[in-house]
């Protein structure tokens, strides 16, 4: 009675048979039945419904539980939750049903997940905010959500272009980092490199091609490397498997970009890794040091290169042993050294403990975390972007550790500063802070702390919060709680103030109308009356002449009474009338089509973007911003990309079309061995190819090398790339790139 044909049941059937073989190692009867009940019931709901590839939607939700069942491992609460995960948003089924027929546990996942759904059209950011909140009821809602997202990731080839990049862009802004701070080492970098795929597929197969190339002569050199520690290992009596990994597609890609290296000069694209059959009745961690030992007896270590996440794991339960060696073909290599116990955690973070209900340590890292997001949410009254914002710089940030007068452990991001120590201690203490001791010594609140720094923080009672230490305060919470003072503390001077303004208004017998605040908020040049109560609630604002300003008859009934300034056209301030409502009529944007980048502009006009300054061949997309007028970066730009994760509504396609007359101001910057002459051949080269012009040249010499700076016009990306062909042949030089920010 499908709707389906017999090969797509069979297809269908197949798929769940695939989970059945995954679970049924696991899974009682009992428990297998219900996975049966669900299969069942998410079939017949799905029945008929296609995904955009055209193969059935039951197939999606299938995977997404084995995804669930065989990377994360979690149990049948949690399998017949993902299969069940697209029912209540995509058929006429609702939660009330879920729970009827499958309880109250799976329901209230399922419930979660339906919230968490309809992504691409709502606001990234709130979609976090709610996501983080579902972590305290349930952890498990977050997992399979990231079940969902990486299934929809390996099947991302079947959308569009533009659509491929959205949700791409928004899984590495958003998700990837997740995945991370969960410890799901295996789904961050699967999500990772699937985003880095279908966001730069150019430099994906680039990559993918070099990898390959080298793939023997790196085989022929993990051996060499390997063999005597087996050797010395199998000596000891020591149990283990020792494996080497790549370094992700996407994390050597990464360096490239933010260090400007070439592929060669990623040192450390081998990491050996070797996982111990730990003995029992010896602690784990001197066991791993022994190991250690023996590595270090064999291959030297670099200096200040060993890391001991076992002593001090990371905020995200890791724990392992980290060396970087000096390897028998004079090439550093990276060692890790861990526990088979610490790898699980290593690879599948916190969803390690549901598998194996021992990782007490573990536990205790999740609940410190979700009571740290509790926390951050309980007084987060801005708004979700900010709120993001602030809470990723906490994701990405790398870990110091510093200790209390009486020897506690506090683990902060890299940078933090004293301030950042005392709100973490306590909110009063923040407050409160005029400094710290650290080591015997006085050190203000913007200190930057150390690690291993012992921190004592001092307080006076007449201190309050400064809007100085949002300069120098990096993490969330202590960025939460000062914003949050300062934030009462404009909402106090604000409501003196409107006391004061409005008794002064009634001491004239003037009635307190809409009109009368207009006349006073233009007198004195301010946007609102909000910004005319806080001055004056400040004392910025005496309110001295306030009876002449009152008495006087306005003329005009323009009163200047916005603000308003258009971006980049660098206009001023309008005036407008409070009745008049000026709505242009503006073009219309079909969304649908890729915007097309012309020389001269139809009607809808659009601007290169400054931070990434685009020319012509650049791979670009557009920013429709709240005018129409439509901002063009280059794709990989920092600032587009979290666009596209956080706007990606306002995000369309663009393409260039054939620009032959403007041209447009781009950066090179040379570096090479310095000789005389060199500047000529330089010039003598660009002044040949016709269709570029200088604009200026900025050189350095120092000790027998150059550097320098040229800044050029050019058309497009072809005679961009032919020049720097040419600049590169140049006797001398060893390195010419293109710099995108213009000004230094
Ligand atoms: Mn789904």
């Amino acid at each position: 009675m499908s709707l389906f044909t017999k090969a797509e049941i069979r297809q269908i059937n197949d798929c769940y048979d695939d989970l059945k073989r995954e679970i049924g190692k696991r899974f009682d009867n009992e428990r297998m039945e219900k996975v049966d009940k669900a299969f069942i019931f998410a079939n017949a709901a799905h029945d008929g419904i296609r995904r955009k590839s055209g193969e059935p939607y039951i197939i999606h939700p299938i995977a997404v539980a084995t995804i669930v069942a065989h990377d994360l491992g979690l149990g049948a609460t949690s399998v017949i939750a993902a299969i069940l995960h697209d029912v209540v948003e995509d058929t006429d089924y609702s939660v009330e049903d879920i729970r009827n027929l499958f309880g109250e546990n799976v329901s209230r996942i399922v419930d979660g997940l339906t919230k968490l759904s309809g992504e691409m059209d709502t606001r990234q950011a709130l979609t976090l905010k709610k996501m983080l909140m579902t972590l305290s009821d349930d952890v498990r809602v977050i997992l399979i959500k990231l079940a969902d997202r990486l299934h929809n990731m390996r099947t991302l080839e079947s959308l569009q272009p533009l659509k491929q990049l959205k949700v791409a862009g928004e899984t590495l802004y958003l998700y990837a980092p997740l995945a991370h701070r969960l410890g799901l080492y295996a789904i961050k970098n699967e999500l990772e490199e699937l985003s880095f795929r279908f966001k730069h597929p150019e430099d994906y197969n680039h990559l993918l091609y070099q990898l390959h190339d080298q793939e023997e002569k790196r085989n022929y050199l993990v051996n060499e490397f390997i063999a005597p520690i087996r050797q010395r290992l199998a000596e000891e009596d020591i149990e283990c498997t020792v494996t080497h990994r790549l370094k992700s597609m996407f994390s050597i890609w990464t360096k490239m970009h933010t260090k400007g290296v070439t592929f060669d000069e990623v040192y450390d694209l081998l990491a050996i890794r070797i996982i111990l059959k730990a003995k029992p009745a010896i602690s784990e961690k001197r066991q791993c040091f022994e190991v250690l030992s023996l590595v270090t007896d064999i291959y030297p270590p670099k200096p200040d290169r060993i890391r001991d996440w076992i002593t001090m794991p990371r905020a995200n339960g890791y724990e392992s042993l980290h060396v970087t060696v000096m390897g028998p073909q004079g090439k550093w290599v990276e060692v890790q050294i861990r526990t088979e116990r610490m790898d699980q955690i290593a690879e599948y973070g916190f969803a390690a403990h549901y598998r194996y209900k021992d990782a007490a340590t573990t536990e205790n890292e999740l609940d410190r975390w979700i009571e740290r997001i509790r926390d951050h949410l309980a007084n987060s009254e801005y708004d979700a972007f900010e709120f993001l914002d602030e809470f990723k710089l906490d994701l990405f940030a790398s870990e110091i550790v510093v200790f209390t007068p009486k020897g506690k452990t506090i683990k902060l991001p890299k940078n933090s500063t004293v301030i950042d120590v005392a709100y973490e201690i306590h909110t009063n203490l923040g407050d409160k802070c005029i400094g710290a001791k650290i080591n015997q010594k006085l050190v203000p609140p913007s200190h930057v702390l150390q690690n291993g720094d012992q921190v004592e923080i001092l307080t006076s009672e007449n201190q309050v919060p400064q809007q100085a230490w949002l300069s120098y305060a990096t993490t969330a919470k202590a960025r939460s709680k000062i914003k949050d003072a300062l934030r009462n503390e404009n909402h106090r001077h604000l409501e003196k103030g409107r006391e004061m303004v409005e008794e002064a208004i009634r001491q004239h017998n003037v009635p307190l109308v809409a009109n009368t605040f207009r006349k006073i908020v233009a007198h004195y040049n301010l946007n609102n009356k909000e910004q005319l109560f806080s001055e004056v609630g400040m004392g910025v604002i005496k309110l001295d002449d306030i009876g002449s300003i009152l008495s006087r008859k306005s003329k005009n009934k323009f009163i200047k009474y916005w603000n308003i300034t258009f971006r980049g056209k660098g206009k001023g301030t309008e005036t407008l009338s409070d009745e008049e409502d000026d709505q242009e009529t503006a073009p219309i944007l079909d969304k649908k089509k890729p915007f097309l980048l012309k020389e001269n502009p139809d009607h809808i006009a659009y601007s290169l973007a400054k931070c990434c300054n685009p020319i012509p061949g650049d791979d670009v997309i557009g920013y429709v911003s709240s005018d129409d007028h439509v901002i063009i970066h280059k794709k990989n730009c920092p600032k587009a990309e979290k666009l596209v994760a956080s706007h990606s509504h306002m995000i369309i396609a663009a393409e260039w079309t054939k620009f032959k007359k403007l041209s447009y101001l781009t950066r090179i910057n040379l570096s090479g061995f310095d000789r005389i002459g060199l500047v000529n051949d330089i010039t003598t080269i660009i002044s040949k190819l016709h269709s570029i012009n200088m604009r200026s040249v900025k050189f350095d010499t120092r000790d027998g090398l150059f550097e320098g700076d040229l800044f050029l016009y050019i058309h497009n990306t072809e005679d961009l790339q032919t020049l720097i062909g040419e600049l590169g042949k140049i006797k001398g030089i060893d390195k010419v790139t293109r710099v995108e920010n213009l000004n230094d």
